[in-house]
């Protein structure tokens, strides 16, 4: 193989570890920060008093309003929150919501983010940004959305319910997957990718078995944080803009539509990049690859079919039409009608090949 690659990394600090939460003062007398406000979800917010009343006087409060997909009007909430509290930093406790929350307030206001996630969902070493208005989700890409200091701390995932906690994780997998075969892979996101594929592949049948195995839980924690990090640094393809077409158009729940789509999606491109496959085939330790991310799929409770959605018949058309409207990069090219099989296949919820 020639080499032949851009390399590009964030300057994130991370910080991993079970108990870690407990030394955020240490991170933020680093950044300076004296007034923190803390975002959180409402199934995060007994999280965010126990870290308020560790940081004592630092913290300036706690808010909640955090809602899926970041509405134009909770980021604007969220913005005057802060101005009226006079943070000088904002931690955010949660999921991608919170941590989107968090993101949409750096993109106008010059104030540090801390993220601790509390999902797989990998957002936190992203710089994509993303805002509702009107059902319409705009993303874009800005440096400044980048949280500082990210503090990964598996003893916070074990309160995921398994049917969270399953199609989380397969979420995370899908960014590793479509990371192996980007237009602009580099040799080092493809290992972070591979290693992430494994360690989520490995972790997520006991996560959501025993969701207080703290090990498991920082294994699979480990894989979505790797998952972020390439989400963050190489493009994604076919999968992600399938699932983005669903999630917009239907409303259909985020993780769960990627672990639906994601075999099917695989199936469609991996014959198209051999690299990609044997990457993926050694992080599965099969060459059944597919097939491999559906038994997964089923084994950490996540739905298996689209119809399990409450998608219809005609929700396929509009959606292979919406999905071939714009060209972008993908290893097997798209068309109308492929795409349409593969949407049925997921719908029918059938076994890949291979
Ligand atoms: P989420 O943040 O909405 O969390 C899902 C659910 O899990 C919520 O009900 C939340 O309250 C609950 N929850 C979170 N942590 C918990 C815990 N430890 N215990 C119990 N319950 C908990 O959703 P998500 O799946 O984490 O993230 C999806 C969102 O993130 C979407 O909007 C997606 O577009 C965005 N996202 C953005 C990027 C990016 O790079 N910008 C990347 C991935 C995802």
């Amino acid at each position: 193989m020639t080499l032949d690659f851009v390399f590009q990394m964030s300057p994130m600090r991370v910080v991993f570890g079970a108990g870690r939460r407990n030394r955020m003062g240490e991170e933020l007398d680093a950044l300076g920060s004296q007034r923190v406000l803390i975002i959180a979800d409402p199934n995060n917010t007994e999280r965010a008093q126990e870290l308020a009343e560790q940081l004592g006087e630092h913290c300036v409060g706690v808010y909640d309003q955090v809602a899926p997909h970041v509405p134009v009007e909770t980021a604007e909430a969220g913005r005057a929150q802060v101005l009226q509290v006079e943070a000088d930093c904002c931690v955010t406790v949660g999921g991608g919501s919170s941590t989107g929350l968090g993101k949409a307030i750096a993109l106008e206001i010059d104030i540090p983010i801390v993220a601790v996630p509390t999902t797989y969902a990998g957002s936190e070493m992203t710089p994509i940004w993303g805002l509702t208005e009107g059902g319409l989700k705009r993303t874009g890409k800005d440096p400044r959305v980048l949280p500082r200091v990210v503090l990964y701390d598996p003893e916070l995932t074990t309160t995921l319910p398994p049917q969270v906690a399953g199609p989380s994780g397969m979420n995370a997998i899908a960014h590793c997957v479509e990371a192996l075969y980007a237009e602009n892979a580099n040799p080092v996101m493809s290992l972070l990718a591979q290693e992430g594929i494994r360690a989520l592949a490995e972790s997520l049948p006991d996560v959501v078995r025993t969701p207080d195995n703290v090990e498991s839980q920082g294994e699979a924690l480990y894989g979505a944080w790797l998952a972020g990090v390439v989400l963050g640094s190489v493009g994604m393809a076919l999968h992600h803009k399938l699932c983005h077409v669903l999630g917009g158009t239907f409303n259909t729940p985020h993780a769960e539509t990627h672990a639906i789509v994601l075999p099917y999606a695989t199936a469609f491109n991996i014959d198209a990049a051999p690299d990609a496959k044997a990457r993926l085939a050694a992080a599965l330790e099969t060459p059944k690859v597919a097939s491999a991310l559906q038994a997964l799929g089923d084994e950490v409770r996540a739905p298996g079919s689209l119809k399990d959605l409450g998608l219809n018949d005609s929700d396929l058309d509009t959606a292979a039409d919406l999905a071939t409207q714009t060209p972008y990069f993908n290893p097997r090219p798209v068309t109308r009608d492929g795409i349409r099989r593969l949407l049925q296949d997921a719908y029918d919820g059938v076994t890949p090949e291979p």
